[in-house]
């Protein structure tokens, strides 16, 4: 193992804390014609959203929407373009010198399943169609700052890095993520931006909402709906279980929240199933009550269980299985760090409003987690109903969205 001496760590360690002044670095010529030519190419930076959001890109299927990603950082020349295990779409923006490191990412995939049609509509400036804006936005505006870069031949002190990532949504849980920090820590990035989530460019998601993703599966000898009634039904022991989890109370602070998400199982109309499955979805901004809310959930479905066995005097007893299908950490960034600083700065010198902050589950969760500074932040445009098939987009001066990154991806890295 590589072990830096002291000094050499804390000078890595320190590279974010001299980061430059927003309102300085905009005034640098090729910073403003970056910033410029974030607004000049606004029409075709919506067409890209649209180009990319046409190619589906469902969960553990995002490559051809990764391949269209890949020809426009060809484009924007960026440099060591390549994919990683997990599909992750990484290519770099060399600096002078290797750091500062940042990260800037968007992701790949969508909650929708194969087959969805991801025509998108454009009435006036609202889009519509299933992911136009998460997180299609964030992928336009990924490769809007690497054009815009480009075009200002922007020339940065340290390197950024540029991630199409895979695995953010359902069951992906992190994956990308997960890959590209792997064995990774706050010595070797020195800061993250994730693009992605917030509904306003003036607000920043410094905390990471942390979440569990269970699979209940209930299972019996099912049988004839007639001939052998009386046996314990997986079914309606999915019916009490789901029941019990609607009655829990949770606090409205720290946010906690549950949602049985997807619900399967059954043969026929006729037949007492075999089996029976929920997907439950629990998220918590502090670490404690996630944990009780798993619980409390568990144990509901064991009373679920019990219940449904003893109605049927144990004829056909049923059994309980539960899956973890997804742990995503909590985790945040100091609203006084270096990072949330430049952020708050370069709402500042763009004479936007105020920075606030909020909480989310995004890509940003799992760097949190890891210590490396870490934000999500919007892509621009006015986003609604997001994971629904009719989720639109206003996108009235998105391209602001692009220039904020432009300047906090430059800020960060010069
Ligand atoms: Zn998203």
């Amino acid at each position: 193992m590589n072990r830096l001496k002291p000094a050499i760590a804390l000078f890595l360690f320190s590279c974010l804390a001299h980061a430059a002044d927003p309102k300085t670095t905009m005034q640098q010529p090729a910073v403003a014609d970056a910033l410029r030519f974030a607004q000049s190419n606004a029409e075709a930076n919506i067409k890209t959203q649209i180009h990319l959001c046409e190619i589906a890109a469902p969960e553990f299927h995002e490559e051809k929407r990764a391949a269209a990603v890949e020809e426009l950082f060809k484009a924007a020349h960026l440099q060591n373009i390549h994919t990683d295990a997990a599909g992750n779409l990484i290519g770099d923006r060399p600096g002078k010198n290797p750091r500062p490191h940042i990260v800037i990412a968007a992701h790949l995939d969508t909650v929708f399943p194969e087959g969805t049609d991801v025509h998108v509509t454009r009435t006036g400036n609202v889009l519509k169609g299933p992911g136009i804006y998460d997180d299609c936005r964030g992928l336009a505006a990924l490769v809007g700052v690497a054009q815009a870069l480009d075009a200002g031949k922007v020339q940065t002190t340290g390197t950024i890095t540029f991630v199409a990532d895979t695995g953010e949504e359902g069951l992906g849980d992190l994956r990308g993520m997960k890959e590209f920090f792997r064995g990774k820590t706050k010595l070797d990035i020195d800061a993250f931006i994730s693009i992605d989530g917030p509904e306003s460019i003036t607000d920043a998601v410094t905390g990471g909402v942390g979440s569990y993703r269970l699979r209940l599966t209930y299972s019996g000898p099912g049988g004839h709906s007639f001939n052998a009634f009386g046996i314990a039904n997986p079914i309606h022991a999915l019916g009490r279980a789901i029941a019990k989890i609607d009655e829990i109370q949770t606090p409205e602070t720290p946010r906690t929240t549950f949602n049985v998400g997807r619900i399967g199982g059954g043969t026929s109309v006729n037949t007492i199933s075999s089996s029976a499955f929920a997907e439950i979805d629990m998220r918590s901004e502090e670490s404690g009550l996630l944990e009780t809310t798993k619980a409390t959930v568990e144990r509901a479905a064991q009373s679920a269980l019990d219940e449904e066995n003893a109605r049927w005097h144990d004829r056909g007893k049923l059994t309980m299985k539960i899956d973890l299908l997804g742990y995503r950490p909590t985790g945040s960034t100091p609203s006084d760090s270096k990072l949330i600083d430049t952020v708050r700065g370069v709402n500042q010198a763009m004479g936007l409003p105020a920075l606030t902050t909020s909480r989310q589950s995004t890509d940003s969760n799992f760097p949190m987690s890891l210590g490396i500074p870490s934000v999500t932040l919007g892509a621009g445009g006015t986003g609604k109903d997001a994971h629904t098939v009719n989720e639109t987009i206003d996108i009235t001066e998105a391209w602001k969205g692009v220039q904020r990154l432009v300047l906090v991806a430059s800020t960060l890295a010069d």
